[in-house]
């Protein structure tokens, strides 16, 4: 079973120091990092107007950076081929750069676009301990800590707060959505640009909030109540680019059409404003809503976004009253949903859920989009490892590929390191 360690910054900085200065000949400016994200829950609720509760991973991406005089970038990880990639940002257009150094140098063409011309050409290395392609974000990982980097080496002076951070969070989109062409909503930047250690981010997407209202910090201390976050990476294939994510987009989009209303956030809040606590009004009510809607699978789709909004602010509030039980019957609640109204899952995450919830876990649910990546378990401390092992063993007993598994703590935010 393997279980990832986080990379120890000072270790981390200097093997992607040694990358830059093996691979462009010269010392780097500096380093920066970003961390990985999971979602605690709220899943498909931010392109809906709705809420998300993400932490920061331990789990992050190095990069070092020097800025260069003309308009050309060079780029190299430690992912893969370890083959430089060299791109001129001048000229360059949507959809220009192939492969994974579209991530990094969209980051660079988007604060450009954006009106941000002293941003010129830069060299970067990149060394991660984040797993590539698991639903955890790796790609906002390494397109924040390049934000942070250049927003730092061309003086943007965006970095230092939180109402800059959103600047850079809008390049780090724009370079996944127009340039890598992975549809990204918001939820991995601002987890990988906001969040603060010991603490979930709980992100409202209500478009017509101002950016730093949009979030708040809720307490996250998985240690106080005895308890460990597993995560788990199936390595089932991860691939939200062969247009089910945009499938359920425009669902979401015809419905909200069809019922008169913005989006589905104002169906989730009219019906909770008008039923209370009283949970079966609520449910009444939703029925009623999804009464008007010409078809099955978008009766589900509904269903499903509007109950997960519901869902976050109960997390949050069992999470804080010490109610693990709650809070994991919660996490139950949203992977059943995903798994029957949004079908996102495969059987890898409904195995690896099941297991969990078989050996103790007070709850597990798939987390990210869906279509493999990870799985996350509530579990006593001390339990993380022995729960990995059984989903491992079962894994290995019905042929699927090897998982990998990790320990979530809430975690910092892109930060400079050297
Ligand atoms: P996730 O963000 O869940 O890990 P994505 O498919 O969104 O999965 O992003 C993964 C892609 O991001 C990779 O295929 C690669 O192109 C790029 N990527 C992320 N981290 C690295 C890295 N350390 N080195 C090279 N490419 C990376
Ligand atoms: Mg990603």
């Amino acid at each position: 079973m393997q279980y990832l360690e986080p990379l120890n910054a000072k270790e981390a900085v200097g093997k992607v120091a040694e990358l830059f200065v093996d691979t462009f000949g010269a010392a780097p400016k500096g380093v920066w990092s970003a961390p990985g994200r999971v979602n605690l829950i709220g899943e498909h609720t931010d392109y809906n107007a709705g809420l998300c509760l993400p932490i920061a991973l331990p789990h992050r991406t190095f990069i070092a950076v020097a800025p260069r005089e003309s308009g050309v970038a060079r780029v190299v990880s430690s992912f893969g081929d370890r083959k430089p990639v060299t791109v001129d940002l001048d000229g360059l257009k949507v959809r220009g750069v192939d492969g994974w150094a579209a991530y990094p140098i969209g980051v660079a063409w988007a604060l450009r676009q954006a009106g941000f011309e002293t941003v010129k050409g830069f060299d970067a290395a990149f060394v991660s301990c984040v797993p590539v392609g698991g639903g955890l974000s790796s790609s906002a990982a390494m397109t924040c800590s390049t934000a942070l980097a250049l927003d730092d080496i061309y003086g943007l002076g965006f970095g230092g707060s939180d109402e800059g951070r959103v600047k850079l969070i809008e390049a780090a989109m724009k370079a996944e959505n127009d340039m890598a062409g992975a549809s990204t909503g918001g939820l991995d930047q601002n987890a990988s640009m906001r969040c603060t250690p010991n603490h979930a981010l709980l992100l409202d997407c209500r478009p017509e909030l101002d950016a730093l209202h949009s979030v708040s910090q809720q307490p996250f201390d998985l240690d106080s109540l005895g308890l460990e976050l597993l995560v788990v990476d199936t390595q089932a294939s991860h691939q939200l680019n062969d247009g089910q994510y945009e499938a359920r987009r425009s669902m979401c989009e015809d419905a909200a059409k069809t019922l008169g209303v913005e989006n589905l956030r104002v169906v989730a809040d009219r019906i909770s404003q008008s039923a209370g606590d009283d949970a079966d009004a609520a449910q009444a009510s939703l029925s009623d809503v999804l009464d008007k809607l010409p078809d099955e699978t978008m009766k589900k789709r509904v269903r499903h976004v509007v109950t997960e909004i519901w869902r976050v602010p109960q997390f949050v509030h069992a999470f804080a009253a010490g109610d693990v039980k709650e809070a994991g019957r919660l996490f139950n609640a949203s992977h059943d949903s995903l798994a029957h109204d949004y079908e996102v899952t495969v059987p890898e995450l409904d195995v690896a859920v099941d297991v969990a919830r078989h050996h103790g876990a007070y709850g597990a649910r798939m987390t990210g989009g869906g279509f493999g990546g990870s799985i996350i378990a509530l579990v006593d401390k001390g339990k993380g490892r022995p729960v990995a092992q059984a989903i491992a063993d079962e894994f290995a007993h019905r042929g699927f590929h090897a998982p990998r598994a990790l320990a979530a703590v809430a975690s910092d935010s892109a930060r400079r390191e050297a």
